[in-house]
């Protein structure tokens, strides 16, 4: 049994003002006894540092929303309410509460918690619109998902045999295609920010530390950083290959950019990457209308593994109709099992994956593995708004993270985010997550049972109207 995958996780708080749900005011009643000082066991209430006469704001970083301030101040000169600059994040696919939970990951490494007493809506656009099979949460002899119980997050890119050919004599005639194994369905896909070279190189480290990949476009590979090449995928378009040779030439995963032309030529494409190295290929392509096709004749022209990224909420490309990146993964998915291909191709997801449960819901719609993208970058403070477009705003005090810092907050993140995915396959039962690939029958998609319980009667409905 291969040795059981672990990341080291460790507190890693900032105690910087990131974001916060609640912001808590002093009134000009305030007489500066300082009770909230002694009251708050988390220090959110301190005496000025220049004038212990006063209380300084409180800290909202360190502020666990416990209300005991609010209740023991003896003149009710404490007022908690729903922050305005919280409200204002994200929009309507990004939620203030995701990015706060992000943050929240990256701090300490823990699972996200959420649900209890939840009031919300049970289904919505997107991954809210899937729930996951969580039976087996409940049998006694489940074993415990840290403990003794071995769950399997590995997968392997690359091309696979659909079967086995042997000669006469018995040996194996099949040419066996060469694959990359990863202990965990995810690679980073760092966003197109204007990042310092110092976050940049972080970003590696964190996927070295990790064990996994970092996607970096091949110009913004520098020589401090290509040094971790054994854990870069460089992306470049096809008619760079040669230009960036040096770099291909060290890299186990190479990533090339869509192109129309590459549906008729991928062969020259592979060919020529072959020549300089033995690099696994990926064909990043957009998700887009008619990917179902593209996706076909990439695999049927040897394509071993390809990238499906849709826009920042998950969304394909504006074209006829405009699908979600799951339904997008589902049509591929099943389109390659019509094509009776799907096992001899890789398939990675990104775009819109803004939660932990996200990977496991990609996954069961049909992907391999999931590249995530902004989360990272708001796990190191960053905020994002949807209007009046998509901004991502990055803290002025990210340039003095410690390198040390940085890496071990993005491994954080990955750690909440693996512990959440052996959750969700512990509570299902299955051991492995390639055996979670497209199975769909361990999810409820609202859309498909409200069609089917209501469907039948509105059709009734309407056609009597008729
Ligand atoms: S307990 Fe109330 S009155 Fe006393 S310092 Fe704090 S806010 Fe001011
Ligand atoms: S609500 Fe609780 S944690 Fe927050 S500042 Fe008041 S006492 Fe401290």
């Amino acid at each position: 049994m291969p040795k059981k995958y672990h990341i080291d996780i460790k507190a890693t708080p900032l105690n910087r003002d990131f974001v916060s749900k609640f912001k808590i005011a002093r009134g000009e009643n305030c007489i500066n006894c300082g009770k909230c000082t002694k009251v708050c066991i988390y220090e959110a209430h301190k005496r000025g540092a220049k004038d212990p006469r006063k209380i300084d704001d409180p800290h909202m970083a360190l502020c666990k929303n416990c209300f005991r301030c609010i209740q023991e101040c003896p003149r009710g000169a404490l007022v908690k309410s729903l922050d305005p600059d919280f409200l204002a994040l994200g929009g309507s696919y990004w939620k203030p509460d995701m990015l706060l939970s992000i943050w929240k990951q990256a701090e300490d490494g823990k699972v996200p918690v959420s649900g209890a007493g939840y009031r919300g809506p049970f289904t919505g656009p997107g991954f809210d619109g899937m729930w996951t099979d969580m039976s087996e949460i409940v049998r006694p002899t489940r074993d415990g998902i840290h403990g003794r119980e071995y769950i399997s997050t590995a997968v392997d890119l690359g091309r696979k045999l659909n079967h086995l050919n042997f000669a006469d004599t018995g040996s194996l005639a099949s040419n066996i295609h060469q694959t990359v194994d990863l202990p965990i369905p995810i690679i980073f896909d760092i966003p197109a920010c204007k990042l310092s070279n110092n976050i940049m190189t972080s970003f590696v480290i964190s996927a070295v530390a990790a064990g996994t990949f970092a996607i970096m476009p091949a110009n913004d590979i520098s020589a401090d950083i290509k040094q971790y090449i054994n854990n870069i995928i460089p992306l470049v378009s096809p008619d760079k290959i040669t230009a960036h040779q040096s770099l291909i030439s060290g890299a186990r995963l190479v990533a090339i950019e869509y192109a129309t032309a590459l549906l008729n030529d991928f062969g020259s494409v592979k060919d020529s990457i072959k020549k300089i190295s033995q690099a696994v290929t990926i064909v990043r392509i957009p998700a887009m209308t008619g990917i179902e096709d593209a996706v076909t004749k990439l695999a049927r022209s040897g394509a071993e593994v390809i990238h499906i990224v849709a826009d920042y909420r998950g969304m394909e490309a504006p074209g006829l109709r405009q699908r979600f990146l799951k339904d997008v993964v589902r049509a591929v998915h099943l389109r390659l099992i019509e094509e009776r291909i799907r096992d001899e191709i890789t398939i990675i997801v990104s775009g819109g994956i803004a939660m932990a449960e996200h990977v496991p819901k990609a996954i069961i719609c049909g992907a391999d593995l999931i590249a995530v993208d902004i989360p990272l970058l708001v796990a190191l403070g960053a905020l994002l708004y949807e209007q009046p477009e998509m901004t991502i705003t990055l803290p002025d005090w990210l340039e003095k993270l410690p390198a040390a810092t940085v890496v071990q907050r993005i491994v954080n993140l990955m750690g909440a985010w693996h512990s959440q995915l052996l959750e969700v396959m512990g509570a299902m039962g299955i051991r492995e997550v390639r055996r979670l690939r497209g199975e769909t029958g361990r999810a409820i998609f609202f859309d498909e049972i409200d069609k089917d319980t209501f469907g039948k009667l509105f059709q009734q409905r309407e056609t009597a109207s008729i």
